[in-house]
């Protein structure tokens, strides 16, 4: 005590934002010796030959240069790949959660409000207030279906700069209404962000509505990741939309934002996306099986699924995460997350092995 070598000034944290001091940080809960089923991650890796193949890729990548500003030639593949319509533009991300902020920050005027059907996904509720930006949640009918008649109100009330919907939503996993979110689009006075993170899993799209002659939609943004594909690790979301909105977005994005080894695995995989979309295919058949199996069990109340996660209800969230966790089990427990959640817990589809340990982990925790 008292001796020089274990003096430590302590830092004056008083010059942070007060918002950001209030805040507790985005949870990651350690996953070691876990199944992983929290994070709707794939639960497949790259083939060994393909895998080899990348090696050898990533070992030609000039390391010691800067990505280029402007990857057009991967942009250009990207393009052709999704098929995206003539005359639209298309942003890069580190993930698409950096797309969401850059978004929400060249929107984010004095006083501009973010908006989204309520519970959905948190970045865009933290995105928003980190931006400065009022968020509003509109809440979910208690079937989780759109509440047109109280969304259209609030589009009224709040002439938010931003929506977002998620397509399919996390955490409930089903797509809403498409006649429910074009009144949205139809009522927007600002832009809305359809995010289709789920799209290997729910095989439904927006993007060709960015270029319907018949019905234009200048103030429609489709947002999109490879990480529920299974490029997590890798980090790459694009942003697809009028290139008058992107032009504006890319003054924002950080000049070398994606890293010269995600672009140069996602170029690679553009040419083996049968892989991942096959893979994609046995996640789809295995969501079908684990959904028939929770609905079998007394005490489980399973809501269908258009992503690549179930979301259940139980009589003891907290217990059932519990036991699912001391018997190895890693998911997520969304029950205090909003009142529409009560009861509820989220696992990712995985593996038919790892489906199976977590409906055995399961039934032993009920
Ligand atoms: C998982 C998820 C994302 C993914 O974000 P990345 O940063 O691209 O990994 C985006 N939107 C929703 C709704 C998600 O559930």
């Amino acid at each position: 005590m008292g001796s020089d070598t274990n003096f430590r000034a302590k830092p004056d944290l008083s010059i942070l934002r007060d918002d950001v001091l209030a805040v507790s940080a985005y949870h990651v809960p350690p996953a070691e010796g876990l199944i992983k089923l929290d994070a709707m991650e794939n639960p497949y890796r790259l083939p060994a030959a393909l895998a080899r193949t990348l090696g050898e890729r990533l070992a030609q990548v000039a390391l010691n240069r800067y990505p280029p500003a402007n990857p057009a030639a991967f942009k250009a593949k990207l393009a052709r790949a999704i098929d995206l319509p003539a005359g639209m533009a298309l942003m890069l991300g580190n993930g698409s959660d950096e797309l969401i902020h850059l978004v929400i920050q060249a929107c984010a005027k004095p006083g501009a409000v973010v908006l989204s059907p309520w519970p959905s996904f948190v970045m865009y509720e933290m995105s928003a207030k980190f931006d400065g930006c009022r968020f509003v949640g509109v809440p979910l009918r208690a079937d989780f279906s759109l509440d047109g008649d109280a969304l259209l109100a609030a589009i009224a009330r709040e002439r938010p700069a931003v929506i977002f919907i998620a397509w399919p939503n996390n955490p409930t996993g089903n797509l809403f209404d498409r006649s429910a979110v074009e009144a949205i689009l139809d009522a927007a006075p600002g832009l809305v962000v359809l995010d289709e993170a789920y799209l290997p899993f729910a095989r439904d799209t927006w993007l060709p509505q960015l270029a319907d002659g018949a019905k234009p939609r200048p103030n429609l943004l489709v947002l999109r990741t490879l990480s529920k594909l299974g490029l997590a690790g890798i980090r790459l979301g694009y942003l697809a939309g009028d290139s008058a909105w992107i032009g504006q977005f890319d003054k924002l994005r950080p000049p070398y934002n994606v890293n010269v080894l995600t672009l140069a695995t996602a170029d690679l995989l553009l040419d083996h996306l049968d892989v991942l979309d096959a893979q994609a295919a046995e996640v789809r058949a295995e969501r079908a099986r684990l959904l028939a199996a929770l609905r079998a069990l007394p005490g489980v109340t399973a809501f269908d699924s258009a992503a690549n996660f179930i979301l259940f209800r139980v009589a003891d969230p907290d217990g059932v995460f519990a036991g699912l966790k001391a018997r190895g089990i890693l998911i997520k427990n969304v029950a205090r997350m909003h009142p529409l959640l009560a009861g509820c817990l989220r696992t990712t589809v995985g593996t038919p092995q790892e489906n199976d340990a977590f409906l055995d982990a399961l039934k032993a925790s009920l």
